[in-house]
């Protein structure tokens, strides 16, 4: 009796969504309250299907770049630097998950600071590297400028502002690429103010470098020529913010350890520290780790710049072991972009292990870091670079200790 007072009633009903009518081709599925048509039904599968998929890339987003990931994804790239990795992996994402969650009620009104990074290590320890990397891992565009070039406005040098514009060069002018980016200043060290630091040799007074950088690396409105090159008044500029750029900055602080040693040292001699000797006991490499905000502003940096840092990482001098790995295990090593080199002639090139204990040693006598085992390599396989191509009946070389011996001369 129902279903032939339903069937009696399918032909006159329509699709609640649609309003259509059914066909053989497109039926009605019916309920109590409402019916809904083949088609509206296939429609709203997809809608649902693309809703789902979005869902789960965004899930899957979020927890792309968490800070355990980030650092496994570095350690393929960097040896050694184990804290400054982890360091850095929990400021890159705690910066980034602030940009993700800023127009989302999350936050109840408070506001976290902006917060920038300086990486304190010698010289081929693998800041640039860490820094490079990082860019590369998140995806975001990514410039190196070096803070020796750096002038405040007005004189002549490279100014901050064209920092900003070579980066919004890198992403092709898309303003809001530039204000997700990384810049990575290097020799941030050089900018020191030089009454109080022995080792700087600036003519222009860092001072005023610092001033125009702060206003930068805080968070700022900037306007950038188009051009790149000087402003001009009847010029239509491009407006960055700059809050959102993370900037790393990096130097070797030569003297630094200096400056922390002596403060331990007299923390000791008023009883705050008990360890007797103490200079004698912390190891050279292991000092730099204790570095606080008040030494930075001893070698030479104005407070308001610091109290815009803050996170410090520290690096270590790679060792031997650290060295080999730098050479032979890294994703994109030396050895492996060597090797891809002769590859393209037809050749296989290959080292013993005894020679790349040698280069490796050799780096260290000339104390570059891993630096230095470019400029070896490139000697030692200089001539073969320079003959290789001629000749057509080599396929195979190996490179000996002997041969690494014979090749480098260190004057
Ligand atoms: P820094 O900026 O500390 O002076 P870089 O990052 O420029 O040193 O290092 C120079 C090169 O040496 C890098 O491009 C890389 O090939 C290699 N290198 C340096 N440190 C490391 C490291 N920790 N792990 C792997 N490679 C490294």
């Amino acid at each position: 009796m129902i279903e032939s007072s339903i069937k009696n009633k399918y032909h006159k009903l329509n699709c609640s969504f649609c309003n259509k009518k059914p066909k053989n081709s497109n039926k009605l599925v019916i309920s109590k309250y409402s019916c809904i048509c083949y088609v509206c039904i296939n429609s709203f599968a997809k809608i649902i299907k693309t809703d789902l998929e979005n869902i789960k890339k965004k899930t899957h987003e979020k927890h792309k770049y968490i800070p355990i990931k980030i650092k496994k994804k570095l350690d393929k790239y960097v040896v050694g630097q184990k804290t400054a990795k982890k360091v850095l992996s929990v400021a890159v994402y705690n910066h980034y998950k602030k940009k993700t969650y800023e127009n989302k009620n999350y936050t109840n009104n408070t506001n976290i600071e902006k917060n920038n990074i300086l990486l304190i290590g010698p010289t081929g320890s693998g800041k640039t590297l860490l820094a490079k990397t990082l860019a590369n891992i998140i995806k975001v565009p990514f410039v190196i400028a070096d803070a020796t070039s750096l002038t405040e406005a007005g004189y002549v040098g490279e100014d901050v502002e064209s920092i900003i514009y070579r980066l919004l060069q890198k992403c092709n002018f898309n303003i809001k690429e530039a204000e997700s980016g990384i810049i990575y200043i290097d020799e941030i060290d050089k900018i020191a103010k030089k009454s109080e630091n022995i080792s700087i040799t600036r003519d222009v007074s860092g001072e005023g470098v610092q001033q125009s950088l702060l206003k930068i690396i805080e968070g700022t409105d900037t306007f950038i020529s188009p051009t790149g090159g000087r402003k001009h008044p009847e010029q239509e500029l491009i407006k960055i913010n700059t809050s959102k750029i993370l900037f790393i900055l990096g130097g070797t602080f030569i003297g630094l350890k200096k400056i922390i040693s002596k403060r331990i040292d007299v923390k000791s001699n008023l009883g705050f520290h008990k360890i007797q000797n103490n200079k004698k006991q912390i190891e050279k490499n292991n000092l730099l780790r204790k570095v606080i905000a008040q030494d930075i502003i001893k070698f030479g940096f104005i407070p308001e710049f610091i109290g815009r840092i803050s996170t410090i990482a520290t690096l270590k001098s790679l060792e031997e072991k650290d060295l080999i790995k730098v050479l032979c295990e890294t994703k994109n090593s030396l050895l492996e972009q060597y090797k891809m080199l002769f590859k393209m002639e037809n050749i296989v090139l290959e080292f013993s292990k005894r020679s790349i204990e040698e280069i490796v040693k050799k780096s260290i006598l000339i104390k570059t870091g891993s630096r230095g085992l470019k400029t070896i390599l490139e000697k030692i396989l200089l001539d073969l670079m320079y003959e290789t191509p001629s000749k057509k009946n080599i396929k195979k070389i190996i490179v000996n200790k002997s041969f690494v011996k014979k090749k480098f001369l260190p004057k």
